[in-house]
């Protein structure tokens, strides 16, 4: 069956400079009916006017859409009153709803929800909302912007004690599991296969580990659940999704898939697997890889990849070091990891109209080819997954739009 696929407009100036019917035209001519809208800005200043009503409640005032935008905003209402008519779907990516501060922030869930009904004033015909994210970080190298060993936030201290854990015992489990990551040196050599038990056998061993992955999730299911709250009494038919990392990498940053599926309508996990830049799998086995070597002096790149591999049962096949990660995925990765994570998906999320994972080819860092595109699409399709979205429109080179075609029976 074809894929239906969804298409980011990561850049919404797209529609100003090539006129939203050649973009509309361009998407149905390769079978895609459904626009995910990216930031709603138009250089780093809002690209929708604000409703001051909206945010007495708000200690955070939005930025006010500076006068020169206006005719641009114009001009994507239009776009998206256009693609309406031709019975596009349309959803919302990132529309300025972040208020700074941690996820426990109360002021994150005042803010937030307000901006969702804001922007519904602007752009009415709007379907449903995309959460990016929101997840704790889940990489271990120090200077990471997203560290899996934060928060230690006032915010997250109030709320973890208000919801009955014991937050100082929370982060002494957080410091000895960082310690373990650190004394890697006396375990024997050789790579070793690690199942469900073994992970068991780490809690049981400490169970204020466990309480802290049950604070983090419990912080993901209570924001979202208030933003999906939000979407629901603006129209009952609005949907709410949000995007979490891969299954293997979702527990660390807070996310279980079965229980957030009782709270939103559906799940992106992202289908990212560049080396190097932001957010694909080849550069956080990379980075972990080097971190773990750096901590553990006589650890080799490639005893540091088996340790990854044993952590989250991902690896690339053909590796022997950290070098070989720049070298484009073989086959035998998609048919291995990227087929076992979308069985996992589709295992912990059940119904697969409710999994649209993001895929893209890199955000910085090396960018996969359309070769691995191709590979990539067979593999989500041949896994019984039914749709995706895909990051994004203004990044796809030609070679990248044959493969799409062929992709959706065009
Ligand atoms: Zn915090």
């Amino acid at each position: 069956m074809a894929l239906d696929i969804w298409m980011f407009m990561g850049k919404i100036d797209a529609f100003e400079k090539e006129g939203a019917d050649a973009v509309l035209d361009r998407l149905q001519g390769v079978g895609i009916n459904t626009l995910v809208l990216g930031d709603l800005i138009f250089d780093a200043q809002p690209a929708y006017p604000f409703t001051p009503g909206l945010y007495t409640g708000c200690e955070t005032s939005p930025p006010a859409m500076p006068p020169e935008n206006a005719p641009r905003f114009e001009i994507l209402r239009e776009a998206v009153r256009k693609a309406k008519e031709r019975g596009f779907g349309i959803y919302l990516h990132d529309w300025g709803q972040n208020a700074p501060g941690c996820i426990n922030n109360p002021e994150k869930l005042r803010y937030g929800p307000s901006r969702t009904r804001d922007v519904v004033r602007s752009l009415p015909q709007v379907d449903g909302f995309i959460l990016d994210g929101p997840e704790w970080g889940y990489e271990i190298a120090p200077a990471h912007r997203s560290n899996l060993f934060r928060c230690d936030c006032d915010c997250c201290r109030d709320r973890a004690t208000a919801w009955g854990y014991d937050f100082d015992a929370l982060l002494g489990a957080r410091d000895r599991l960082k310690s373990r990551l650190q004394n890697l040196g006396h375990l024997p050599k050789g790579r070793r296969e690690r199942g469900l038990m073994d992970g068991l056998d780490f809690l049981i061993d400490d169970p204020n580990l466990f309480d802290w992955f049950r604070f983090k999730t419990d912080s993901i299911e209570h924001y979202v659940r208030t933003f999906a709250e939000t979407a629901r009494q603006l129209h009952p038919s609005r949907a709410m999704a949000c995007g979490p990392r891969l299954p293997a990498f979702a527990p660390l940053t807070g996310y279980n898939f079965r229980r957030l599926s009782e709270i939103v309508d559906f799940q992106c996990p992202k289908l990212y697997f560049w080396q190097h830049g932001v957010d694909g799998l080849k550069g956080t086995l990379y980075r972990y890889a080097e971190t773990l070597c750096a901590w553990n002096p006589g650890l080799t790149g490639s005893e540091a990849l088996d340790r990854v591999r044993e952590l989250f049962a991902l690896w690339v096949p053909g590796t022997s070091g950290l070098d070989d990660l720049d070298d484009p995925l073989p086959p035998e990765f998609f048919q291995t990891v990227v087929t076992a994570e979308i069985a996992k998906m589709r295992e912990r999320i059940g119904d697969i109209a409710r999994i649209r994972p993001w895929m893209g080819l890199h955000h910085g860092g090396v960018r996969m080819g359309s070769n691995e595109l191709e590979q990539l699409l067979n593999v989500i399709a041949a896994g019984g997954l039914v749709t995706f979205i895909y990051w994004h429109y203004s990044d796809m080179a030609g070679s990248d739009w044959e493969v799409v075609k062929k992709t959706t029976g065009q």
